[in-house]
């Protein structure tokens, strides 16, 4: 026999379900039928596709045992097994990264944390939560042998050749002693309903019960095995929408989100013509946990006339969408359709195109503490889709939302232009990635004056990517505020003559900032702060940085102009200093502090902190 140790992280894994999560451990019924469930399908689909597995008697069937006399629970299927290479894969190591992503993840709210295994695909060892020992055995459709997979669940485990009739899978549960109300028919078919209810296989509970026949002396009590089915087993999204409530719809949702919480919305969709489809979607209340990692489960569902196909497809709906959760089934797709080739599938791409439209404008539907939520969860994705899903983008822009400089929270797009210059049509905006280093931005100011809104967008490493290529909204312009001029009241003749007047004074820091900056100028744009820089908006690089981002590169670096208030207090003063050496310590002051207002680094800022020392040992 031979004895194998588990994986480190299973073992650490294993552990923790232990000893840690011991609250919600009813879930590990839910993560059970859910693999026989699956199981299932992969037998289903080989039946109907592979001539080797034809068997016109097959039925799939989840049963579960309860044993009170030995103290077990079994849970078993006639699925498409494992075979002994599968049991040690499967069982014994985690090939998916989901374990780790798990551990990242925990809270240490036993609940919440308990509540996550199934999304991590380490589902199955939720069993250790109630389990003293695990003995599963397996037989795997189209092989002659079976094997045993057993473990107490403390590091080792052996696997054995034993002898079962027919495929698939019967998981041997000996409930610690503590945990015998699962032993309970109650309490089993309380949680089946809760969690595995639209499986769409029958559930079937096998328990003994005591039955007495006869009256008085002649009364004989015996234990009779009784046998019936505890879920509806019905696939819920071929019901038509008038039979089904909210109630359906949620609790079919926590059968494929492998928790409790209730769905933001959902949205059920049957499309009939010269292509028939289904769709059920789900949007959930708070964002996937694995959404921005690149091994991120997809959460939809492919089956071809009830019959499932996969639920490992990236591209069933834009990858800018896999947040969704859901099924879809197709009428006209062939069961054999190879999953290689689904990509270039045109009736998987009509029903996606189809998906993507009907998504959206649920979710721009979305209203009050919903669309709060929504935004809260998934704006940042939604801007990915801005860039990446050309098609929809306008319906996109409908959607996101940014901060203002002119009210708290979040706007849109439509009530920026509701309250906008109709006339002029431009939205101004501004990225970077410190929300008070934007708000306090020089460059802010003469639109503060003019009260002019300003959209303040602060998501790192998105926006300053997204936003320059939107362009237009509804006719608006998008103005990224600093690399245009600013509002103010001056004509060009008036511009003229101030840039003159300080020519001298402009020239000669210039001279001491040398290659630091392209160009020094007056500016209209300040009003209370000295100076402020822009990036060089004629520099071939600046519409690039997009580019070199995509490509995962740093992003070049822009040259720098650095414009000077000449109506402030120490630009009048500075224009007729002699003090050559303080007059180039309070030049390199106006640069570096000019890039401190928007998030830059002085390139010394040794040589920095030194100058502002010296100047104010001077002030005093
Ligand atoms: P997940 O279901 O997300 O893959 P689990 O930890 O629940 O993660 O299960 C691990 C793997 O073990 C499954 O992917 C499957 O390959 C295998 N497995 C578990 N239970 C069964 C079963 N009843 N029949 C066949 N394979 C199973
Ligand atoms: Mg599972």
């Amino acid at each position: 026999m031979a004895k194998h140790q588990f994986q480190t992280e299973i073992g650490q894994l294993l552990k923790l379900m232990t000893h840690s999560l011991y609250s919600n451990k009813e879930i590990f019924i839910r993560e059970l039928v859910s693999n026989s469930s699956d199981a299932l399908d992969k037998f289903n689909y080989l039946s109907l596709t592979d001539e080797k597995f034809k068997n016109d008697n097959w039925s799939g069937k989840i049963f579960i045992k309860l044993d009170e006399a030995d103290g077990t629970l079994t849970i078993g299927d006639n699925g498409v097994g494992m075979n002994e290479a599968d049991l040690m894969d499967h069982l014994g190591t985690i090939a998916k990264s989901g374990t780790k992503a798990f551990m990242e993840n925990l809270t240490g709210d036993a609940k919440k944390d308990s509540n996550l295994i199934g999304q991590f695909g380490v589902g199955f060892y939720s069993v250790f939560m109630v389990a003293e020992q695990v003995d599963v055995i397996s037989k795997k459709a189209g092989e002659e042998q079976a094997y045993m997979f057993s473990t107490d669940g403390s590091g080792e485990y052996e696997v054995k050749p034993v002898t079962k009739e027919e495929h698939g899978t019967i998981v041997y549960i000996k409930l610690k002693d503590e945990e015998k109300e699962f032993l309970s028919k109650w309490k089993t078919q309380e949680v089946v309903k809760k969690y595995s209810n639209h499986i769409a296989y029958p559930i079937m509970l096998n328990y003994s019960e005591d039955e007495t026949t006869g009256e008085g002396d002649d009364a004989v009590t015996k234990s009779v095995n009784k046998s019936e089915q505890i879920n509806a087993a019905t696939a819920l999204w071929t019901l038509s929408k008038s039979e089904l409530k909210a109630e359906d719809y949620n609790e079919f949702y926590k059968t494929i989100s492998h928790g409790d919480a209730e769905p933001l919305t959902y949205l059920h969709n049957k499309v009939e013509g010269s292509q028939e489809f289904t769709t059920l979607f789900y949007i959930p209340k708070t964002a996937p946990m694995d959404m921005y990692r690149a091994d991120y489960t997809p959460g939809v569902k492919l089956y071809v006339k009830r019959v499932f196909i996969t639920d490992d497809d990236k591209e069933l709906l834009p990858p800018y969408l896999r947040f969704i959760k859901g099924v879809i089934d197709s009428e006209d797709l062939p069961l054999n359709v190879s999953r290689e080739l689904l990509q270039e599938n045109r009736i998987l791409a009509n029903i996606k195109q189809n998906s993507v439209k009907k998504i959206l404008g649920a979710i721009k539907k979305l209203e009050g503490e919903d669309a709060e939520t929504f935004t809260a969860q998934y704006n940042k994705v939604i801007k990915e889709g801005i860039y990446t899903d050309q098609m929809n983008k306008e319906i996109l822009l409908d959607i996101v939302k940014y901060k203002s400089s002119i009210e708290e929270g979040l706007v849109s797009f439509e009530d920026y232009i509701s309250r906008g210059d109709s006339e002029k049509k431009e939205i101004y905006y501004i990225t970077g990635e410190d929300e008070n280093v934007l708000r306090n931005s020089p460059l802010l100011e003469a639109y503060k004056k003019a009260n002019i809104e300003v959209l303040i967008m602060d998501d790192k490493e998105v926006d300053s990517i997204v936003s320059p290529m939107i362009g237009i909204y509804k006719e608006w312009s998008l103005k990224d505020i600093t690399t245009v001029d600013a509002p103010d009241s001056k004509t060009e003749e008036e511009k003229e003559e101030i840039s003159k007047e300080f020519k001298s004074l402009t020239d000669k820091i210039k001279e001491v900032l040398g290659e630091e900056v392209k160009e020094v100028k007056t500016s209209t744009r300040l009003t209370s702060s000295p100076s402020c820089v822009l990036k060089d908006s004629s520099d071939p690089m600046a519409g690039m940085a997009e580019m070199f981002a995509q490509m995962g590169q740093e992003m070049p670096e822009i040259p720098l102009i650095l414009e000077i208030n000449p109506e402030h207090e120490m630009i009048k003063k500075l224009d007729g200093l002699s003090d050559e050496s303080l007059f180039a310590d309070i030049s390199w002051i106006l640069l570096d502090s000019a890039k401190l207002s928007e998030g830059l680094e002085p390139k010394d800022k040794g040589a920095f902190a030194q100058r502002v020392a010296s100047l104010a040992t001077k002030a005093i």
